[in-house]
This record gives structure tokens, C-alpha cells and sequence, in this order.
């Protein structure tokens, strides 16, 4: 199969061999055909499957042969995207796909001033990637018309939900048009998904590339049990062991990153960090200089690194894992992209068992644990497997009291094996955080 054969035009045609995109990916193969026929989509595809392009292209090619010409603050389509730097990407993305193409991109997003974003928009642009919160602001100052909107995309749908976009998105759906196609992608989909494709979408074709809820198998995953605060000890020993060139490790929160890249570079290691508290533009120097390997470590929260795509990325580590257990494989995605294999090494630490058993379970499988020496853990992390079970050494019996000897009774408290952490939670339970739509203010970013 080759793109011509999906009915793509020659602008687009040339623009992907400038790009060396040879044969689509199974995502593409599904979903160009189906949106050039002007179905609604809801696909489950997670980044590194070449998602993108399987909207952008069809949606390009659609704007370039249909419909009117695009008037003052007008849009043609939409594609809303979760985070800043994805809206770069993608646009980014959508630039190259159109280069033949007699059409206007742009991406807006907060962060940044919103005077340029309001001149930029005022000639109308046919496409435009965009954050929920900046497209609204746009949309209450009149920077934005939507009367010309025909396509609307939801790209990491279950990603919005989570970081919770659910009322911004009901209030852009009530300005749209009700006549309109509509793409929803998500890596994964939940019940709060499928509430909002059933408001949103018309009669979809279901389109699901991977196995739901699979994290994509190129990526070799294990985990090395620690102690919590010999972590970045570990890091910087794995580091050097393996000589690591260019490694995207995760924290989870603003401090945790900042506290790393201090250390790492206290050690003369070339490492940067990303986070919701930094200016746009650090963010995305970082970034840039990450992907040119000018930097050689970069740390990241989730949501300023969700969906990057860094070409070749070989390892990703999970400083600490993730508290939501979908961005896991949001997270590893960022490796083993597009066919090529990768690394996924997680650090897990006694009171990370929970999480670990919900990975486990969601990506239905048990990861390998690789205990390092010299870096056993005195608070053994519980054994877990994809079952959701947390199994615990069983406990030694009591040692039989002794009586009579030392005078009066003696308290021998609650005796725990060495090597075991104290049970003291009378069940473990997997922690799943359930994202609510349509409800409540919006929750703080990480
Ligand atoms: P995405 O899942 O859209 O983030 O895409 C992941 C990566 O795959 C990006 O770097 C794309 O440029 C690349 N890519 C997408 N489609 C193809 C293709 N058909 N052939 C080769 N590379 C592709």
C-alpha cells in the first residue's frame, strides 16, 4: 500500500517523500480513506503510531479542495491539543504536510502573549492547532469566528479529560457548529471517553491500532527496586553504567524535577528540566536543545512532556512513576516510536508499590524487576503482578512468648520482617484516578 493509493494528492504526495515517509502506518491506512470520505473517528492510537499525520493529511487535503475561502478570524478546522508543546509539534507536523499546499496554519496556546496569537488570527486560518484555554480566551475576546468550522480533532482526548479540560471542551463544543466532522484520538479510553464521543461524534468508524490499553511492545521495559532516597544515586550509577547519551526521565512533580537536574548538574552532568512552572520559552529552549543533543538529559513532568515525539529517543526512566496509571504508557510512547525499539527503566521505591501494580495491571502484564546490587532496597518493594495483586512475604510467626525471666511483661511490638515493609495498610488496593467530565473547577497542573 502507498500513500497514493489512499487517494492523497500529489502537493501532499511530494511533501511526504521530502519527508521520507515511504509506506503509511496502519493508523494512516485506516484513517486517511476515512476522513477524506467525511466520516467522523474515533480512534485509539497512541503517539508513535503516526496518529498525526492520519489526520493531518486527510484534513489538509480537504481544506485544499473544498469549501470557501477562509474569512477574517475565521477557522476551517480545528485541532485541539492537551499541552503547549504539542501544539507546537503538531502544527509543526501540519507545516511540513502543507508545504505545497496553498493554506494557513497556526498554533495558539497560553503561556504566551495573546496579542501576536489575536493579529495572527484576524486574516482567518484554515487550520489551527490549539489549547483549550487559550482557544476559549480567543474565542470571549472575538479573536475567533467558528461560523466556517467544518473538522474539528481531539488529539489525546483522554489526555484533556485527565488534565481537566472537560468544561472548557463542553464550552467550545456548545460554539461549534453542529454540523461538522469530528476526530477523536486517544492513546486511551475510558468511560469518560466514550460519554464524550457519544456527545461528540456522528455514526464513528472505531479505529484501534494497538490492543487497548497496551503499551506498544517495541519498547523493552524493566524496573530496579530502591529505596526512595537513594534514587538519584541509582540514576547517576545506571547512567554511568550504561552510558546513557540521551535519556527523557520523569519526575512527579515541579520540586522532584528541579531537585534532580540541580543534582545532576552539581555532578557536572549536561542536564535540563521542564515543568508547568517554567516560562514558554525555557520550556521549549530545553526542549529544542534536548532534541539537537545539546542537552543530554532532560527531566520532565507528565504534562510537559506529554506526546513530544524526539526522533530516536532510546530510553526513557521513570524517576518516579506515574500517579495515574495511563501515563505510563504515555510516557514510555515516547521511545520505541514509529518502528524503532526502545527502553523503558522505572525506579520503584517501597511506597510505590500501589502504582506499580496499577501499570501492571492496565498494560496487563508483570515488568521484570532487575535489582542492582549494592542498591538493594532496605524496604523491599511487595511483589506484584498484572493481576492487580500485591503479594506479600508471607510473615514469620511470632517468636512464642517466654515466660517468666526479665520480671513483668515485655512488649515485643509488631515484629516485621528485615527485609519487608511494615504492613500497614490492611489491604492494597491499585490506585486508578478517574477523570470526571463535566464537572468541578479545573485541576492544578503538575
Ligand atoms: P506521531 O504518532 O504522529 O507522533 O508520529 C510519530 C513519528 O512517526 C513522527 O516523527 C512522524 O514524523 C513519524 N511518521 C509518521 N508517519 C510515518 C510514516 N508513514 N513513515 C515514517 N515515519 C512516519
Amino acid at each position: 500500500m502507498t500513500f497514493a493509493t489512499l487517494g492523497l494528492i500529489e502537493p501532499l504526495l511530494r511533501s511526504l517523500e521530502t519527508l521520507g515517509y515511504q509506506t503509511p502506518t496502519p493508523v494512516q491506512a485506516q484513517a486517511i480513506p476515512a476522513v477524506l470520505a467525511g466520516r467522523d473517528l474515533m480512534a485509539a492510537a497512541q503517539t508513535g503510531t503516526g496518529k498525526t499525520a492520519g489526520f493531518a493529511l486527510p484534513l489538509l487535503q480537504l481544506l485544499a479542495m473544498e469549501g470557501p475561502k477562509v474569512t477574517a478570524n475565521s477557522v476551517r478546522a480545528l485541532i485541539l491539543v492537551p499541552t503547549r508543546e504539542l501544539a507546537e509539534q503538531v502544527h509543526e507536523a501540519v507545516r511540513q504536510y502543507a508545504e505545497n499546499l496553498p493554506l494557513r496554519t497556526y498554533a495558539v496556546y497560553g503561556g504566551v502573549s495573546i496579542n501576536p496569537q489575536m493579529m495572527k488570527l484576524r486574516s482567518g486560518v484554515d487550520l489551527l492547532v490549539a489549547t483549550p484555554g487559550r482557544l476559549l480566551d480567543l474565542f470571549r475576546q472575538n479573536a475567533l469566528k467558528f461560523n466556517q468550522l467544518q473538522t474539528l480533532v481531539l488529539d489525546e482526548a483522554d489526555r484533556m479529560l485527565d488534565l481537566g479540560f472537560s468544561e472548557e471542551l463542553a464550552n467550545i463544543y456548545r460554539a461549534l457548529p453542529k454540523k461538522r466532522q469530528t476526530l477523536l484520538f486517544s492513546a486511551t479510553f475510558s468511560d469518560d471517553i466514550r460519554l464524550l464521543a457519544g456527545q461528540m461524534l456522528n455514526d464513528p468508524l472505531s479505529i484501534e491500532v494497538s490492543p487497548r490499553n497496551v503499551a506498544a511492545n517495541t519498547v523493552k521495559q524493566w524496573i530496579v527496586t530502591v529505596d526512595k532516597k537513594r534514587k538519584p544515586e541509582l540514576f547517576v550509577h545506571l547512567m554511568r553504567k550504561g552510558k546513557w547519551k540521551q535519556v527523557l526521565v520523569f519526575a512527579k512533580t515541579r520540586n522532584g524535577v528541579d531537585a534532580l537536574v540541580e543534582k545532576l548538574q552539581g555532578l557536572g552532568i549536561n542536564a535540563d528540566g521542564i515543568h508547568g512552572d517554567k516560562p514558554q520559552a525555557t520550556r521549549q529552549r530545553a526542549l529544542d536543545r534536548f532534541k539537537a543533543s545539546e542537552v543530554q538529559i532532560l527531566v520532565a513532568t507528565d504534562v510537559a512532556a506529554r506526546g513530544l515525539d524526539i526522533e530516536d529517543l532510546p530510553l526513557v526512566v521513570n524517576f518516579d512513576l506515574p500517579i495515574v496509571a495511563e501515563d505510563y504508557i504515555h510516557r514510555i510512547g515516547r521511545t520505541g516510536r514509529a518502528g524503532s525499539t526502545g527502553e523503558a527503566i522505572s525506579l520503584v521505591c517501597a511506597d510505590e508499590v500501589n502504582l506499580l501494580s496499577a501499570i501492571e495491571m492496565l498494560t496487563r502484564q508483570t515488568l521484570t524487576r532487575q535489582n542492582e546490587p549494592d542498591f538493594e532496597p532496605e524496604h523491599r518493594v511487595p511483589d506484584t503482578d498484572a493481576s492487580g495483586q500485591v503479594v506479600k512475604k508471607p510473615k514469620k510467626p511470632k517468636k512464642p512468648k517466654v515466660s517468666g525471666g526479665g520480671g513483668g511483661k515485655r512488649n515485643l511490638g509488631k515484629w516485621v520482617d528485615s527485609g519487608e515493609v511494615a504492613p500497614a495498610e490492611p489491604s492494597i488496593k491499585p490506585v486508578r484516578k478517574v477523570p470526571v467530565f463535566n464537572t468541578g473547577p479545573r485541576k492544578r497542573k503538575p
